[in-house]
C-alpha cells in the first residue's frame, strides 16, 4: 500500500511537471513585456522589444504633445517576412494572387503592426527612398506603421472617411519628423526640389501610387507647413476640403 501511495505521487508530481512543461511550450518564447503599457504586445528578439519600446514612446510622446493623448492598444509582431492582406491599410493583394511583401504593415481588425525582420534579405534588398536599410530606417518604418496604428484607433469607425492617400500621407510625415536627424537629412537630400503639395487635393491614391518615396517627402512639407500636429489633427478632424471619388465604395 504504501509502494502504492509513493507511486501515485511520483505520477502526481509528473503530471504536474508535464502540465508546467506544456504550459512553458505553448507561451512564446519571445514574448516579452509591454513597455510598461497596458496595451501594448510585443513579440520579437530583445532587441526588437526594444525598438519597438523606443519607437512607441516617440510616437505616443509625439501625439501627446500635440494634443493628442491616447492610450493605445497594439501588438506588434517582428517576422521573417510579412506579406500584405486585405482589410490593412495597404492596398489589397494584386489581381493575379502574388502576395505583396511589406517592411511593415498595419492589420486594422487584429490591431497588430507586422514588421519584417532586419535580418530579412529582403529588407536590405529594398532601398526606400533608394537609401541602405540600417537600425534608424528600420526604426522609422515601424513608427510609420505606428502612426497608421494611433491615427486609426483615433478616428474608430470613422477611419474609412480619410481617405486611404491621406492616411499615408500622415504616417509618412509623422515617420520623417520623427527620423534620427541624420537619416532625416537624407531621405530629404533625396528629393531636393520636392516641395509641399501646392493643394491638398494633391494627396491622393494617383500621385501616391506614381512615386510613393517622392509622395512622402511632399506630405512631409505639407504637414510642416500646415503647423505639424495642428495639420494633422484638421486632417483625422476631416475639417478640410477633400476629394470624395478616392474613399468612393467599389
Ligand atoms: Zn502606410
Amino acid at each position: 500500500m504504501a509502494h502504492h501511495h509513493a507511486h501515485q505521487a511520483q505520477l502526481h508530481a509528473m503530471q504536474l511537471a508535464i502540465i508546467v512543461l506544456l504550459a512553458i511550450a505553448t507561451t512564446p518564447a519571445t514574448a516579452l513585456a509591454d513597455c510598461g503599457r497596458d496595451g501594448i504586445t510585443i513579440l520579437g528578439s530583445p532587441d526588437e522589444h526594444d525598438d519597438a519600446c523606443e519607437a512607441v514612446g516617440e510616437v505616443i510622446g509625439h501625439f501627446a504633445d500635440g494634443g493628442l493623448v491616447i492610450d493605445l492598444r497594439v501588438t506588434i509582431r517582428f517576422q521573417p517576412s510579412v506579406a500584405i492582406e486585405r482589410d490593412g491599410d495597404e492596398a489589397a493583394s494584386p489581381a493575379n494572387g502574388e502576395p505583396r511583401l511589406a517592411s511593415g504593415f498595419y492589420h486594422v481588425a487584429r490591431r497588430e503592426i507586422w514588421m519584417t525582420r532586419s535580418t530579412s534579405v529582403w529588407a536590405h534588398r529594398r532601398r526606400p527612398w533608394n537609401l541602405p536599410w540600417d537600425r534608424q530606417l528600420a526604426l522609422s518604418i515601424l513608427k510609420h506603421e505606428i502612426v497608421h496604428a494611433i491615427i486609426y484607433q483615433l478616428l474608430g469607425a470613422d477611419h474609412r472617411k480619410l481617405p486611404r492617400a491621406w492616411h499615408e500621407a500622415l504616417a509618412y510625415a509623422v515617420q520623417i519628423e520623427l527620423m534620427d536627424a541624420d537619416l532625416r537629412t537624407r531621405v530629404l537630400a533625396q528629393y531636393p526640389r520636392r516641395d509641399a503639395f501646392s493643394s491638398t487635393l494633391h494627396v491622393n491614391d494617383i500621385v501616391y501610387g506614381i512615386d510613393p518615396d517622392s509622395f512622402a517627402v511632399a506630405a512631409y512639407w505639407t504637414y510642416v507647413q500646415g503647423g505639424r500636429m495642428a495639420f494633422l489633427r484638421r486632417a483625422i478632424g476631416l475639417q478640410f476640403e477633400m476629394i470624395d471619388m478616392d474613399h468612393m465604395p467599389p
